[in-house]
């Protein structure tokens, strides 16, 4: 398998730190708000990504943070008069509902970075220790020209970058010894949260939580780091120089990005409030087809969002439903296959090839949702009630597989009887009495993917179907 690797420019055969296992960590989102449609995309890409690995049999342990102290938490924090942590506390929660109905796994660890603190303050000392970081009246700084190796990732030459900055002029400027040296601890504002640490009560820098989760979960060394493009510089810039000066060894083997997901040809963005949540989507689309419009272009490329797309997305879906759910319907003949049906079979792998060969060659999603279009077809004009049993069931399983190695759930969820709606919101008011709220919320959520809307009234609780 063939990826594109950031730091070499190159499209690279993969080939792990360990045999049959991948250590991979993905840069969450910082949680002050919902997440908008382009945060999913990395969400997206790289948990399809991961469960390609683990179709072709790698354990992978995949780590994938919540960045949890940040100052945009804390502005949303003093709008809505609570603290920082509930703030961060109540839009992990939201994210992972998000994630679920993208059908999006949840990592083997989500780290939050305020529960890391200890970490980072001994990765910042190790650094001062080293001569690659020093304190300035409470603030610790990353030395960036002593770690030889720094714009090695985003191919910037460190002259280059010094003459744009210098006409920044950002504050604190003065008291670093470069402009180029960036924030490994900051000391704490009033009303701020902050920690102890040795050199003054603070909190740590973005970049450092990634590198010390990384090394904490995944070990000094790993073989994929991965997020959006826009993290390329500084921020994973940043972690090489912070990962490799403290561990003297080489941070992460493969780089992946993934491109950006614009509306009207502009990066779609919290900060330039064009964006649309997955909530929003969530309303108009089920959100398999937010996933099947993600992967219907290549993880590098640009993406528009526009309505046309994502309705060309919903009938897409449709498609493979429709096929899959035709083949569960058909009886077939018990007997072995005949030499036209054994044909079909063969064409049928070597489909099956064609979508791997796509997925092999830099996860190429796209050509992969082809190759199942090609199932389908073959599928729709070849097999029918008067096919041989083993062909028909040879037919749906692949093309449920391999939908479903993308995330792609194709088969028709059976609908709730009301009966049985009826006795899971009596089970859910039950746990209520009881106080069980997490089995009461796990309740509404499992009716809410099943398309029914619970409404708590004075009268009681209504349900409707969505
Ligand atoms: P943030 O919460 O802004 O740090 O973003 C979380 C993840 O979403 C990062 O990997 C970003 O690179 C990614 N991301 C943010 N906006 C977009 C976008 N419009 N398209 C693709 N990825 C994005
Ligand atoms: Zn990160």
């Amino acid at each position: 398998m063939k990826i594109y690797n950031t730091l070499t420019k190159r499209k690279e055969e993969f080939i792990p730190l360990q045999e049959g296992k991948v250590s991979m960590y993905v840069c969450g989102p910082t949680v002050y708000n919902l997440i908008h449609i382009g945060n999913a995309r990395p969400m997206i890409v790289f948990d399809s990504f991961r469960r390609y690995l683990e179709y072709k049999g790698y354990q992978v342990n995949f780590v994938s943070n919540f960045t949890d102290v940040d100052d945009k938490i804390i502005k949303r924090a003093n709008e809505e008069g609570i603290s920082p942590g509930e703030v961060a506390e109540k839009y992990i929660f939201e994210c992972k509902k998000d994630m679920a109905g993208m059908n999006v796994k949840p990592a083997t660890t989500h780290p939050r970075a305020t529960e890391e603190i200890d970490g980072m303050i001994d990765m910042i000392s190790t650094l001062i220790e080293k001569g690659y970081a020093y304190e300035k009246n409470g603030t610790v700084y990353y030395r960036t020209r002593s770690f030889k190796d720094y714009g090695k990732l985003s191919h910037k030459d460190l002259d280059n970058m010094q003459s744009g900055l210098r006409e920044l002029k950002v504050s604190g400027a003065d008291e670093k010894e470069d402009s180029l040296d960036f924030v490994l601890w900051k000391p704490r504002k009033e009303g701020e949260p902050y920690w102890e640490s040795p050199w003054s009560q603070g909190r740590p820098g973005w970049h450092i939580e990634c590198s010390v989760m990384s090394k904490r979960y995944l070990g000094e060394q790993i073989d994929i780091h991965a997020g959006g493009e826009d993290l390329i510089f500084p921020h994973h810039e940043n972690e090489i120089a912070q990962s490799e000066a403290c561990n003297g060894k080489e941070f992460a083997r493969y780089w992946m990005h993934n491109a950006f997901l614009n509306i009207d040809n502009k990066k779609m963005s919290k900060s330039l409030g064009n964006f649309l949540l997955v909530r929003d989507i969530a309303e108009k689309y089920d959100l398999g087809v937010l996933r099947f419009f993600m992967l219907s272009a290549h993880y590098r490329s640009p993406m528009n969002y526009s309505v046309e797309l994502m309705d060309a997305a919903r009938s897409g879906l449709e498609r493979i439903i429709t096929a899959v759910t035709r083949l569960g319907g058909l009886t077939g003949e018990e007997r072995e296959l005949n030499v036209k049906e054994q044909e079909i079979a063969v064409d049928l792998e070597a489909l099956r090839a064609k979508y791997e060969a796509a997925l092999d060659d830099d996860f190429n999603t796209a050509d992969a949702i082809s190759s199942i279009f090609e199932m389908v077809k073959l599928s729709n004009t070849s097999v029918s009630d008067n096919s041989a049993k083993e062909l028909i069931k040879a037919a749906r399983q692949q093309i449920l597989e391999l939908s479903d190695v993308l995330g792609l759930i194709v088969e028709k969820q059976e609908e709730l009887l009301d009966s049985d709606v009826e006795e899971l919101i009596a089970e859910r008011a039950a746990a209520r009495k009881a106080k069980n709220f997490a089995r009461a919320d796990e309740i509404r959520n499992e009716l809410l993917e099943k398309g029914i809307i619970l409404e708590d009234t004075r009268q009681g609780v209504t349900w409707k179907r969505k």
